[in-house]
């Protein structure tokens, strides 16, 4: 491994060890830090008990509100986390792989005890199968995620070359960035524009789960546009510097307010410029001051 890559690898061990129990997987992985701090990660404790779940409510209309109005209320309920690419494509794509179906907090772990066994990338891929699975079996479906990791990492090298040298994907037009990313192994356009927008601050607006839900709420996407196809819709919307912002401003509210089964309508702040709002079954009456208007 060239002395570039093993610094930054050892760099980032070395961060975590320095870091107290608690708190280490947050602070501890660049990535993990970046992601957490930036979207506020809070525990998922929305999820209705079995046969509760209701329908999601649709849009009654086209958007009233356009993203940057959307940016700007939820920015002002609340100052967002400032952009701070830390500039590790490679550990971005690890990171993400490992927190497939799990908590930040779990992967961040995972992640940690991931680079805390295998001091390098050649190490990990070098390893038995085994071995990777013990080392994060912490972040959950180990036996999935292990063959998963080694064969990003491979495919990672053999494109990379042994120095591991991520500059030519700094180098690439977003659109041949998006392709290249999406063309390794388990890799798809969420974690596309999450290693460009998080580890090397290029405009990529990733679309996770709570991006796509409040952005269909808002009527900024139709019912029927997927995850995959949000990306181009969402983008086209808003001029590029506003990528950042919208993603995190929206996760904060899709994980605070905006909820999957009970979305919180008597207390946000989009509700008089949100199409959905008050369409849900079990919730309060909207105040007076609550009730949309046309803007
Ligand atoms: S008004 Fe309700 S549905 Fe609309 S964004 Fe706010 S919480 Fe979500």
């Amino acid at each position: 491994m060239a002395p570039a890559a093993k610094a930054r690898m050892n760099q980032t061990a070395a961060k975590a060890r320095k870091s107290p129990p608690a708190a280490k997987a947050r602070k501890s992985p660049p990535a993990a830090k970046a992601r957490i701090d930036q979207t506020a990660a809070k525990p998922r404790t929305d999820r209705p008990a079995a046969g509760k779940r209701k329908r999601a409510a649709k849009p009654r209309s086209a958007a009233l509100l356009t993203p940057v109005h959307v940016i700007d209320r939820l920015a002002a309920e609340a100052p967002l986390t400032p952009r701070r690419p830390h500039g590790d494509p490679i550990v971005e794509l690890v990171l993400t792989l490992l927190s497939q179906n799990t908590s930040d907090h779990n992967s961040g772990r995972a992640f940690q005890r991931l680079i805390d066994t295998f001091p390098t990338w050649d190490a990990a891929i070098a390893a038995p199968l085994q071995a990777v699975e013990d080392a994060i079996r912490i972040g959950g479906l180990a036996k999935t995620k292990a063959p998963r990791l080694q064969a990003l990492l491979r495919s990672l090298r053999d494109r990379l070359g042994d120095n591991w040298d991520p500059a030519p994907l700094s180098a690439m037009s977003i659109p041949e960035a998006k392709d290249w990313l999406t063309s390794l192994p388990g890799i798809g356009p969420k974690t596309a524009a999450c290693v460009l927008l998080f580890s090397l601050g290029r405009p990529a607006l990733p679309v996770d789960t709570h991006v796509h839900r409040v952005s269909q709420r808002l009527g900024l996407i139709g019912p029927k546009v997927n995850p995959v196809a949000a990306h181009d819709a969402l983008e086209a919307q808003m001029p590029p510097p506003h990528y950042y912002d919208y993603h995190v401003a929206v996760i904060r509210h899709g994980r605070r307010v905006c909820k999957a089964q009970r979305p919180r309508c008597d207390a946000c702040v989009l509700a008089d410029g949100c199409p959905s709002a008050f369409t849900f079954a079990d919730l309060a009456t909207p105040s007076p001051t609550q009730k949309r208007a046309p803007r």
